[in-house]
């Protein structure tokens, strides 16, 4: 079941037009599920794994940490991260895709030296967005890589509950931001609007709900403040 949805999504991805000519990765988004969902992900070929909340990630331990080393996934924590969850989760992450703050940096920095990081970018002017302004990106790169960080892309999330096309000039501003400062992962995308995400320049989108199905007990929300 999730392998074809995986390949529906690749083939949806095929099916864009695009000016780049790289790859585009699909991270298997599993917050809210069972941790169950992740070895499923895995079996139907996944090799990435996208967590929101540091509880749930935590849940998920034990059936991450029981992969053999050859098919053990990258997790990459794409959530609001609170600078007190670092901690437990360092060894767990393999990528910290929302760093939007010269602190949470540091803590990083401290609890995983040398980790790779993508800068979350807020494109869409939205208050309640997380991520640093379009204008901050190159002073927070500098900063990551003076703590010793490795900085190599930037994520960007369209704008909540607006048609998928609503998202084109913050996909673009990421975009153009990622070329300016030479970075090679470009987080866009999401289940609604992966379309227009790889159309503007997205390397990596990160997909829940078409592998997954609609996740239980929560309304649709993009990037909620972290639970616990
Ligand atoms: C939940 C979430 C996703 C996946 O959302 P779907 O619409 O289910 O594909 C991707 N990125 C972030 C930051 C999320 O919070």
């Amino acid at each position: 079941m999730i392998a074809e949805r995986l390949n529906e999504i690749r083939r949806r991805v095929e099916a864009v037009p695009r000016a780049w000519v790289h790859d585009v990765e699909i991270v298997a988004v599993t917050k809210a599920f069972d941790p169950s969902v992740v070895v499923a992900a895995v079996e139907a070929g996944c090799t990435a794994i996208g967590e929101n909340y540091a509880q749930d990630l935590l849940s998920k331990r034990e059936v991450i940490e029981a992969f053999d080393a050859d098919v053990r996934p990258r997790i990459d924590f794409i959530g609001h991260l609170q600078s007190n969850k670092v901690r437990q989760l360092a060894g767990l992450v393999d990528r910290w895709c929302t760093v939007d703050r010269v602190s949470l940096a540091k803590e990083i920095a401290k609890r995983d030296p040398g980790a790779s990081v993508l800068i979350q970018v807020n494109a869409t002017e939205e208050d309640q967005k997380a991520g640093c302004a379009p204008s901050d990106v190159e002073q927070l790169m500098t900063s990551c890589r003076d703590l010793g960080l490795t900085v190599t892309g930037l994520l960007g999330i369209g704008p909540t509950g607006r048609p998928p096309e609503a998202a084109i000039p913050a996909f673009d501003t990421v975009r153009a931001l990622l070329d300016e400062h030479g970075l090679t992962v470009c987080s866009m995308g999401m289940t609604g609007d992966l379309e227009v995400a790889v159309a503007r320049g997205s390397s990596s989108i990160r997909v829940g709900s078409a592998l997954f199905g609609p996740r239980p007990g929560a309304p649709v929300h993009h990037q909620p403040s972290e639970r616990g």
